[in-house]
């Protein structure tokens, strides 16, 4: 890492991401290849792939760090980026934790409470008075916005210019903004994560995940986390997430302007009963977004009339969508979470969208199908046939 430390953002981050970690030296390939070694020949700084890291995950270290603004350390997946924060949770603290947000990282966050290593206190995603006053007794603040999966907005920037209790860590799980959307380091936070499984990856093919900081203790403290943990990215799955990297910003502007127009068609439809997506005005914590957020992303959430039942049938009849989990992917995928085992306190009937790099009519047309043959008999056939003549 020493030979980067010189290496910081100064082009726009479109440019950055299909520029950054690459070789200069003539004759080098243009794209740092995997490098399948657990260890090399001694004598360099490169000892042992665990402690050492290998050069292809330094490329993916180097391109999201320079997006974030921040020392960025590559995980084997977004859990183990998360846990190696975790890790730095001292016994007997308390962790801040949103009442939405991804399910590992409840899991991991109750897991340690019932282990007696900390305790959890939740708090509501736009809470903010709530988070300010956590900031003052949790030694682990945890935000998570947008949220997964209901997608709310949290005041990032106010909750982190609250006081903090001396030594906490206010971490935010920045999966769903990715940091072409939000720079959490810039609105204070001291650690900002990414499932680079999710958009960085972009093509649902590995797992990784990122934590990045400026804090430089911190950043040998979550180094040493992964080296004694094991928790190092494949270099094959650096590789793909390099290569994923290189094409992000044209895949996020294109499937979130699509997002945008499906938001809007939802809210509109008379088998949808509620859209969540922060772009619309409607979105209870819209406003935050608009101030916070370079974009509003690429995945809408929204309750079908008619229950599980009826959502259930929107899940097996659409076709160009994939009826599949994750997120941030080329193509779209669609599930109903409170199927999840775990996740039964969401809306039965709500299903997650992660809109993808389709044609934005095509998308709608799949949805629009799948939606009608939920609606009562009298309705199904009228309305588009009327528009055909
Ligand atoms: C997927 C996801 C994670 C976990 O990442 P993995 O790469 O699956 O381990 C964490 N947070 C959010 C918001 C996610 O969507």
């Amino acid at each position: 890492m020493q030979e980067r430390e010189g290496h910081r953002r100064t082009i726009r981050p479109e440019s950055w991401l299909v520029s950054a970690g690459r070789e200069r030296r003539p004759g080098a390939p243009l794209n740092v290849p995997p490098v399948p070694a657990s260890n090399f020949i001694l004598g360099d700084r490169r000892e042992y792939a665990r402690d050492d890291a290998t050069p292809t995950w330094e490329a993916l270290e180097e391109i999201v760090g320079g997006l974030e603004g921040g020392d960025a350390v590559a995980f084997a997946s977004g859990m183990a980026a998360i846990a190696a924060v975790f890790d730095q949770v001292l016994a007997g603290s308390v962790v801040a934790l949103p009442d939405d947000c991804y399910q590992g990282v409840a899991g991991l966050a109750e897991a340690g409470q019932a282990k007696k290593r900390w305790t959890v206190t939740r708090i509501a995603v736009d809470d903010t008075d709530a988070w300010i006053r956590a900031c003052e007794y949790a030694d682990l603040i945890w935000l998570e916005s947008p949220s997964n999966p209901l997608l709310v907005v949290a005041d990032v920037e106010a909750i982190c210019a609250a006081p903090r209790k001396p030594g906490a860590i206010l971490a935010v799980d920045n999966t769903f903004a990715t940091p072409l959307n939000q720079r959490p380091l810039e609105l204070g936070a001291d650690v900002s994560v990414q499932s680079a499984t999710k958009f960085i990856g972009g093509h649902s093919d590995l797992l990784a995940g990122v934590a990045t900081t400026k804090d430089p203790e911190l950043r040998v403290a979550l180094r040493k986390a992964r080296e004694l943990a094991g928790a190092t990215p494949g270099t094959l799955e650096a590789f793909l997430a390099v290569r994923g990297a290189r094409t992000m910003a044209l895949r996020l502007e294109r499937a979130q302007q699509t997002a945008g127009i499906l938001a809007a068609r939802l809210e509109g439809h008379p088998q949808v009963t509620k859209t969540r997506y922060p772009g619309l005005v409607s979105h209870p914590t819209h406003e935050v977004a608009r101030r916070q957020l370079r974009g509003f992303g690429t995945i809408i959430s929204f309750d079908v009339r008619g229950g599980v039942e009826a959502a259930d049938a929107v899940c097996a009849h659409v076709g160009l969508i994939q009826h599949a989990t994750s997120l941030g992917a080329a193509e779209s995928t669609m599930e109903r979470r409170a199927a999840i085992p775990g996740q039964e306190h969401l809306p039965p009937s709500m299903l997650r969208l992660s809109v993808g790099i389709e044609d934005p009519d095509d998308l709608w047309t799949d949805l629009d199908q799948a939606l009608r043959r939920t609606a009562p008999e009298s309705s199904v056939a009228s309305a588009p046939q009327a528009h055909h003549g």
